[in-house]
């Protein structure tokens, strides 16, 4: 059984008061739920105010993004043993903004997950297709591709430790939510892929959240889904009744 994680991505938004009051309502209306791992990923700046908020709750806080060398003349990158300094959980690794905005690589990623497992940070790995990949019949091609490139190095031992996120670009941020069918067919492919490149048991261990415009009134559907084992979501991360309502609907309450 794999237990339902749901993380939000609060992307560049919110300001430090924003990220207080919602972290602090998050984890006093998380207390009572349970059977669901539950994150909340918000700016670097705001990490240690939303840790604050966020101790002693069920809440665990993850951030964006990461640097792969652990110290040096880096300009304005923040490495993963700071993150882990600071006691930061998860970390949001090959979003497809950091993707298609700042041009990270698959290769790119890689290093980022190796450093995060290096400082016992859990990354969720983001993988997902175009619209015009999807129109032209290649989005197995191009998650398993990512899957290769941005883990498929990784030992048996490290791959146990990821949450993959598979995110249609064209579903991000546009209210479009792939169909259950849509989503379940990528995420079993991709759990055969795993199969393939490790064996049975991790591929059926292995978390594979959804994200892609997902909201309280569409994630039943899509958690009912036998592959679906939760969510990443942006834009309904940034309330604490939809986000809340996304976690209760994720598990059923
Ligand atoms: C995301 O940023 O990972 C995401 C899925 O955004 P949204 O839920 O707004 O589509």
């Amino acid at each position: 059984m794999r237990r339902p994680f749901i993380a939000g991505n609060w992307k560049m938004n919110l300001t430090q008061s924003d990220c207080r009051s919602l972290a602090t309502d998050l984890a006093a209306g998380l207390a009572t739920s349970e059977g669901c791992d539950v994150a909340i990923c918000p700016p670097f700046v705001y990490l240690e105010t939303v840790l604050n908020a966020a101790a002693g709750s069920a809440l665990k806080v993850g951030a964006q993004n990461l640097y792969p060398e652990p110290s040096g003349a880096f300009t304005g990158e923040v490495s993963a043993p700071m993150l882990a300094d600071l006691g930061v959980t998860y970390a949001i690794l090959g979003h497809s903004e950091r993707r298609h905005i700042l041009g990270e690589t698959d290769a790119q990623v890689y290093s980022k997950v190796k450093a995060a497992l290096g400082s016992g940070l859990l990354p969720i790995v983001c993988v997902g297709e175009t619209l015009e990949q999807r129109e032209a019949g290649r989005t197995n091609d191009v998650v398993s591709t990512q899957f290769h490139g941005s883990l498929g190095e990784l030992s048996e031992e490290e791959f146990a430790i990821i949450t993959i996120a598979y995110e249609p670009v064209w579903a991000i941020g546009t209210g479009k939510v792939a169909t259950p069918e849509q989503a379940e067919e990528v995420h079993s492919n991709l759990r055969n892929v795993i199969e393939s490149r490790y064996n049975s048991s991790v591929a059926a261990a292995v978390r594979i959240q959804y994200g892609g415009s997902v909201k309280p009134d569409n994630v039943t559907e899509l958690m009912a889904q036998e592959n679906i084992d939760g969510a990443l979501v942006g834009g309904a991360s940034l309330t604490p009744e939809s986000f809340l309502g996304i976690v209760h609907g994720a598990i059923g309450q």
